[in-house]
């Protein structure tokens, strides 16, 4: 198990804590799965809260994962309660953090399996590259996915993002978590677990 911890939570970009450590950030539609996935990553139930009301994060947070690298689980977005001030708010924390963050080596788009492609999705994803901002996407509850949704889906995100790496995940399979490890690994280049 790698030892990980909740480092810190930040509420606008500038407040990122300056340490030279490289960062890992996901990325996705609120109530995608990302705390439970950061859990799972962690093995751990409670290192990031599992929000009930999606939208309740709306800040970024930091985990420290065995002093190698941050994880930076960045704001949900498309919540639709939220105020317009505070998602146009997160889409700018979003955006300015993943152009500008220097010690960022990956981005994770974690989508939900069982909608295909949301527009936000799909906005996020080409607003990353337009921006030449590599990222691997993560197709989450999958143990919700029959095989022929799956390979369907395998091959929508294919056709758009032919270079991008997709990788599926649930929370109830270990396999899954290894391979976001590999990703993980291979994007910092060291060895971790
Ligand atoms: P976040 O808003 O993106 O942080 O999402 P959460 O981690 O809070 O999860 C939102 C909901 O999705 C919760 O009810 C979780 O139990 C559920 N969930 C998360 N991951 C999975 C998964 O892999 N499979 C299934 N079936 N449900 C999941």
């Amino acid at each position: 198990m790698i030892p990980a911890k909740f480092f810190a939570s930040v509420g606008r970009f500038p407040e990122l804590p300056d340490n030279p450590r490289p960062h890992i950030a996901f990325v996705g539609r609120s109530n995608v799965g990302k705390s439970s996935l950061v859990n799972h990553l962690a093995n751990q139930k409670k290192l990031a809260r599992i929000s009930r009301e999606p939208g309740r994060t709306q800040t970024m947070n930091l985990y420290d994962f065995s002093g190698r690298f941050f994880l930076i689980d960045l704001p949900g977005y498309g919540y639709a309660k939220t105020s317009k001030t505070q998602r146009e708010n997160f889409s700018e924390m979003i955006t300015e953090y993943l152009s500008t963050a220097k010690q960022l080596r990956m981005t994770f788009v974690v989508i939900d399996a069982r909608i295909p492609f949301s527009a936000l999705d799909e906005a996020m994803m080409e607003w990353l590259r337009q921006n030449q901002i590599s990222f691997s996407i993560i197709m989450n509850k999958m143990d919700k996915v029959a095989p022929n949704d799956a390979q369907k889906l395998h091959k929508l995100l294919g056709e758009k993002y032919p270079n991008v790496k997709r990788i599926e995940h649930s929370i109830h399979s270990g396999k899954n978590q290894k391979a976001i490890w590999g990703a993980i690994e291979t994007a910092l280049d060291v060895r971790i677990q």
